[in-house]
């Protein structure tokens, strides 16, 4: 009896437990790279988060509200956006897009910027359809496009060679419009548009937002904005929402997060704003899944944006100033990299700047015929050999295009001082033994 009872309890044991969802998106190299990061380097310009703390504004906010009199402050708040956030954020976009907005319909909080995504892709996104995705790409987007069951269509940004031996900008990667147009079809649900893009850096023009708008608007399309770096734009370019553009605010969810807009990405907090007939069923699947983010970090980002809104625009604006400090730091980096041969592509926005490996190639060994792309294994070599952490840049491509780009690399530069010249170091030091070698 005892026999048969353990025989049937194995029988069981041996069905799939992985749901067919999964299938195929199961590695990420972010597991990967942030472990190799946390245990081989010295100096870490991987994945994206500051090394500086976030403004004393927020952190004193964050402060009164643990402590302060509102001991309801540690209990639920309301599903869809703790009421003081939705009101702030409603009223600081109404600034920006220049419409009415209903704090309650046309906002919600998510956990992140990345549940604000995984929102809109369960929300919007059913079998069948496909989903435009620009490379390259945020990584996340192709395996939650195919969680929702939808097929990603890529198209890539193609670089052109800067002219008289400048150093090439993101602006130089852009879109074929006619390779753009192709790829709308009436299966087309959705475009995914990351402008400041991560991780070239690339600010998209108002041409080229015109012209993504014009076929989302043709083919009945919807636009999943990521914005998420929205502040951080340099050389007085301007960040241009697509939602602003004619025919798209009913089209478009906004996506943004308080990590990057306040230097505190622990804390989670993220919104998108848009319109209730694409909201609502947002709603639905953020009522079913997460429910709310912390409370009391939802009421130290609503304070923090009480003082941007009396601040905008004025020099002491944490969103005038931080992209004003990072401009510096990407000067900073730009220039150490030329200086050592890694060519730069300067950004012109975000916190990420991409770098060219090719005269540092020979130290690292190729293995033919690897289904690694080579940047990968040389980011690892370098983590490992170098104790400098940076990303691959074919980690934002598909599968199927990830061997188009393996010269590159994607450092990050939201580093205090020190931490951006002990990277410079290592380069040079690895330079100088290139050289005498
Ligand atoms: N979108 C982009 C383009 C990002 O770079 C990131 C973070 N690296 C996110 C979304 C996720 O943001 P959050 O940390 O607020 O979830």
């Amino acid at each position: 009896q005892t026999h048969f009872v353990f025989h049937s309890l194995q029988a069981k044991m041996s069905r799939p437990v992985q749901a067919r969802r999964l299938e195929g998106i199961d590695k990420n190299i972010w597991v990967e790279f942030v472990k190799l990061a946390a245990t081989y380097s010295k100096v870490n310009l991987g994945q994206g988060f500051p090394d500086f703390p976030a403004p004393d504004f927020l952190r004193e906010a964050l402060t009164r509200a643990l402590s302060g009199g509102n001991h309801m402050l540690h209990q639920y708040t309301r599903a869809f956006g703790h009421p003081p956030l939705v009101k702030i954020l409603a009223q600081f976009f109404e600034k920006l897009l220049g419409r009415d907005l209903d704090p309650m319909t046309n906002v919600m909080v998510t956990v992140g910027a990345y549940q604000a995504l995984f929102c809109c892709f369960q929300a919007l996104v059913d079998e069948g359809d496909e989903v435009i995705i620009i490379e390259p790409f945020f990584d996340c987007y192709e395996p939650m496009v195919k969680m929702a069951g939808g097929t990603p269509v890529f198209v890539p940004l193609r670089p052109n060679p800067p002219k008289d031996g400048k150093l090439m900008s993101s602006a130089d990667w852009q879109l074929d419009p006619a390779e753009l147009a192709s790829k709308f079809s009436e299966r087309t649900k959705a475009i995914v548009l990351n402008s400041p893009n991560n991780p070239l850096g690339k600010v998209f023009s108002r041409g080229e937002l015109g012209l993504i708008a014009e076929l989302c608007v043709k083919h009945d399309v919807l636009c999943i904005s990521d914005e998420v770096y929205e502040w951080l734009v340099y050389d007085g370019k301007q960040h241009i929402r697509i939602a602003s553009l004619q025919g798209m605010w009913e089209r478009t969810v906004i996506i943004g997060s308080a990590g990057k807009t306040f230097s505190a990405t622990g804390w989670k907090v993220g919104w998108v704003v848009g319109p209730d007939r694409l909201l609502q069923h947002l709603r639905t699947v953020h009522q079913n899944s997460v429910y709310h983010c912390a409370t009391i970090a939802q009421e130290a980002v609503a304070q923090g944006f009480q003082r941007e809104l009396m601040l905008y625009g004025k020099p002491e604006s944490y969103f005038v100033q931080l992209p004003k400090e990072l401009q510096q730091k990407r000067d900073w980096l730009v220039q150490s990299l030329d200086g050592v041969g890694m060519k730069p592509i300067i950004p012109e926005g975000t916190y990420f700047l991409v770098a060219d490996i090719s005269p540092f190639k020979s130290d690292v060994p190729d293995v033919p015929n690897s289904d690694e792309p080579y940047d990968s294994r040389f980011a690892k070599w370098m983590v490992k050999n170098k104790g400098l952490a940076a990303i691959p840049l074919s980690a934002f491509y598909s599968e199927a295009h990830k061997n188009n780009y393996t010269n590159f690399i994607r450092f990050c530069f939201a580093k205090e001082e020190a931490t951006l010249k002990a990277a410079s170091d290592i380069l040079q030091k690895w330079k100088q033994e290139k050289t005498s070698s």
